[in-house]
């Protein structure tokens, strides 16, 4: 798709309210809860191999769940500097983790998606403009709620820019569906 000119082009950068949750029976609670990320790794030596797992907890009881990262890992494949980075809980390293859909739901986890911001210029559906949509991290948010959300209209209007070919995307995926597909998803749309 082709940009016009400089000031047709906006950025909106979602930020995300934290991690997702994991929606887990807790036994103590004798319900379904929402475990939220604590933040912290577990490293447990066993032999000479190690075991890393990052810990949830209930948002109720504290009951924790581990969510398993590394099994049977020998400390000289992992390395000294990613060793001490697990011990530290280093932040960014926590959220990596705690943002990687795919080993949560290969740790059998159900998922609930955080809040979310749209940051970014305000556009009018009155001017053609192209935006790129981009995330830090990789999480499955549909893109018409990030549309409805940012654009401040309802389904109803939404589906009629839809039905009137006012939006295209880039992707060419349906935007009745089509979800984020990557950390760096950049996303063209345009209204006119
Ligand atoms: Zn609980």
């Amino acid at each position: 798709m082709l940009i016009s000119k400089k000031e047709d082009f906006v950025i909106w950068t979602i930020q995300y309210s934290g991690p997702p949750a994991v929606l887990r029976h807790c036994k103590k609670c004798g319900r379904k809860r929402e475990y939220i990320c604590s933040g912290e790794f577990r490293v447990n030596a066993q032999q000479k191999t190690l075991d890393i797992w990052l810990i949830y907890k209930c948002a109720h009881c504290n009951t924790t769940w581990n969510s398993r990262i590394f099994s049977r890992i020998s400390p000289q494949r992992l390395g000294a500097a990613l060793l001490e980075r697990f011990h530290a809980n280093d932040e960014a390293l926590v959220m990596q983790y705690a943002m990687d859909i795919a080993l949560l739901q290969k740790n059998g986890a159900e998922i609930k998606l955080p809040d979310y911001q749209v940051i970014g210029e305000d556009v009018s559906l009155e001017r053609t403009v192209s935006i790129k949509i981009q995330s830090q991290y990789f999480l499955p948010i549909k893109i018409s709620s990030i549309l409805r959300t940012k654009l401040n209209i309802s389904q109803r209007e939404f589906n009629m820019l839809l039905l009137n070919d006012r939006i295209h995307i880039n992707t060419g995926q349906d935007l009745r569906k089509g979800k984020l597909t990557s950390t760096d998803t950049i996303f063209f749309l345009k209204f006119s």
